[in-house]
């Protein structure tokens, strides 16, 4: 099957990392298409700010408006039946034994990047973007580097197809990820992330911080906060 190496699908949550992702490809790619999950998350408020989302991003350069394709959200309410983790339940977030948080939800990038190879591969698209990161973030195995190589490969041979898996955000802290947004979009783009995304497990979005809206204190939160702060010290 032929696929356009020109057009990419986007994992987009609706958080910082893959509205970052979603610029990074805005710039590249001459088609771009989002997707989004709903798998009963805590934080279902991420999915409600992406309309919000892509509908600014439009606005911030003639390029992406023309580039900005069609947007899918995928049902995976299965994920919520099969975990029992503090991000589909209603519980604190702690560390588990195995030295990984509660937030883990086994096998969901697994399952998120399949099934967004398959509508690639409906959709005749040949690049998947995604937000993993192995720098700044939580221990989940599923966003390291590896583990997205070897599930590269699977997909290519299973659907023998020249699929690639790109994740600009790989070898970034949160302070790069702020900057990267910068360099793709200006203050604009940070101004979009500050007030539009949403990255709080808690799904808290009352109070409005210079690093956007959050509880402040989950993991998440503390992550976002870090980076901004760095990012404005250097800046
Ligand atoms: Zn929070």
């Amino acid at each position: 099957m032929n696929l356009s190496t020109n057009a990419a699908l986007v994992l987009f949550s609706g958080g910082q990392d893959s509205t970052t992702c979603l610029a990074w490809a805005l710039q590249r790619y001459a088609h771009v298409e989002t997707l989004g999950f709903d798998y009963g998350q805590r934080h279902a408020i991420e999915l409600s700010v992406r309309p919000k989302i892509l509908e600014t991003l439009r606005t911030l350069a003639p390029d992406w408006s023309t580039r900005l394709g069609e947007d899918h959200v995928l049902d995976l309410s299965v994920l919520g039946q099969i975990s029992e983790t503090a991000l589909t339940r209603d519980s604190e977030i702690t560390m588990q034994v195995d030295g990984l948080p509660n937030t883990f939800v086994p096998g969901r990038n697994l399952l998120f990047l399949t099934l967004a190879a398959a509508l690639a591969y409906r959709r005749g698209i040949s690049v998947l973007v995604g937000g993993m990161c192995e720098t700044d973030y939580s221990g989940y195995p599923d966003c390291r580097d590896e583990t997205l190589r070897a599930l590269q490969s699977a997909l290519r041979l299973g659907m023998n197809t020249s699929l690639s898996l790109e994740t600009p955000l790989m070898w970034l802290d949160k302070a790069a990820t702020w900057q990267l947004a910068d360099q793709l979009g200006g203050e604009s783009l940070i101004e979009v992330i500050r007030h539009e995304t949403h990255t709080c497990y808690l799904g808290e979005r009352g109070q409005l911080h210079d690093w956007g809206y959050g509880c402040g204190h989950c993991p998440a939160c503390e992550l976002r906060a870090k980076g901004y702060a760095s990012y404005r010290a250097s800046d």
